[in-house]
């Protein structure tokens, strides 16, 4: 089993022609909802691509939460472990002009109340082989899940986005760390991904820098590298590539299969999610990329 410890938001997405300045209001010619938050998408992202999933957060006591269950569940996680808190489920509202440009307002809500893991919560996180765990939880909330899946034997991969200073009590719970090009840069200083792989093994026993279309870095301290191309594609929206490829990669892991093989999976996991519009609609099914891969 694969546990996600993580957030759930809901993306309020205003297309405009052109952004409103401070005090005017101006009409959008399109409105849509799309489920996110990164542990959710990482969630789904796991389930479709044949993982059993438990998701571990909370959703507040409004109708976003309840899309936010229902999402979930329809995409197979368990979401025994889904609290909902008094109060708003946690929003991103996007406003997207016609250059694509967009401006972000995030409001954490339920997720920012989101404390340790609970003794049910503990249970679920010893009884998997992975633990994944992104930022957007309270830091000192994400400590000690990585913790007790440490404590537990448990595989933790930590995406460090958003980019923030880590705590050292954090990494040395962490076993394979998954930044993108810009959250290793971040993170390490270094230039260009291999120096800053080589500063990330530093920290972590693993690690796999994304790159985007140009593929991903992957690097163990006992020397093993491998350097996966990206799958060529027309990327419509790369919304999530980074959390679908996350996802995908603990399966194959979890499944025992070599780093090679989990890597070829997780890319082609992310490059057919880039295909498509939207965060958790756009990922693929279990035989979508084993059909895309023979
Ligand atoms: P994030 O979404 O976290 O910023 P990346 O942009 O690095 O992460 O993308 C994660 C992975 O998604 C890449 O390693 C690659 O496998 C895949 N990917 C991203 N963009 C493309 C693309 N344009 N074409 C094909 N694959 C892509």
């Amino acid at each position: 089993m694969i546990s996600v410890f993580g957030s759930a938001n809901m993306d309020l997405v205003a297309y405009v022609a052109k952004a409103p300045k401070l005090g005017e209001t101006v009409t959008g010619h399109r409105f849509r909802t799309v489920p996110g938050g990164k542990g959710a998408n990482q969630a789904i992202a796991a389930a479709r691509a044949g993982g059993e999933v438990a998701f571990l957060g909370a959703v507040g006591d409004d109708g976003f939460g309840a899309e936010m269950r229902a999402t979930l569940a329809e995409a197979g996680v368990d979401v025994r472990g889904l609290r909902q808190v008094p109060g708003s489920s946690g929003i991103a509202h996007i406003v997207v002009d016609d250059d694509g440009s967009n401006s972000i307002i995030v409001v954490p809500g339920a997720n920012g109340t989101v404390t340790g893991p609970s003794g049910e919560d503990l249970a679920v996180i010893a009884a998997s082989s992975a633990l994944l765990l992104q930022l957007e939880l309270p830091m000192e909330a994400v400590v000690e899940a990585a913790q007790a899946g440490k404590v537990a034997g448990v595989q933790v991969f930590l995406t460090p986005a958003p980019a923030q200073p880590l705590p050292a009590e954090l990494l040395d719970a962490v076993s394979v760390l998954v930044p993108n090009e810009h959250e290793a840069a971040a993170i390490t200083g270094a230039e260009g991904p291999d120096a800053a792989l080589d500063a990330l093994l530093e920290l972590v026993e693993e690690a796999v820098i994304t790159l985007g279309s140009d593929g991903a870095l992957y690097g163990a301290r006992s020397g093993e590298r491998l350097r996966v191309p990206s799958v060529k594609v027309d990327a419509v929206d790369t919304t999530a590539a980074g959390d679908t490829f996350v996802g995908a990669l603990a399966v194959a892991r979890t499944e025992r299969r070599g780093m090679a093989d989990a890597l070829a999976f997780a890319s082609m996991a992310a490059a057919l999610s880039v295909q498509r519009e939207g965060a958790s609609t756009s990922m693929p099914t279990r035989r979508q990329i084993e059909d895309a891969l023979a």
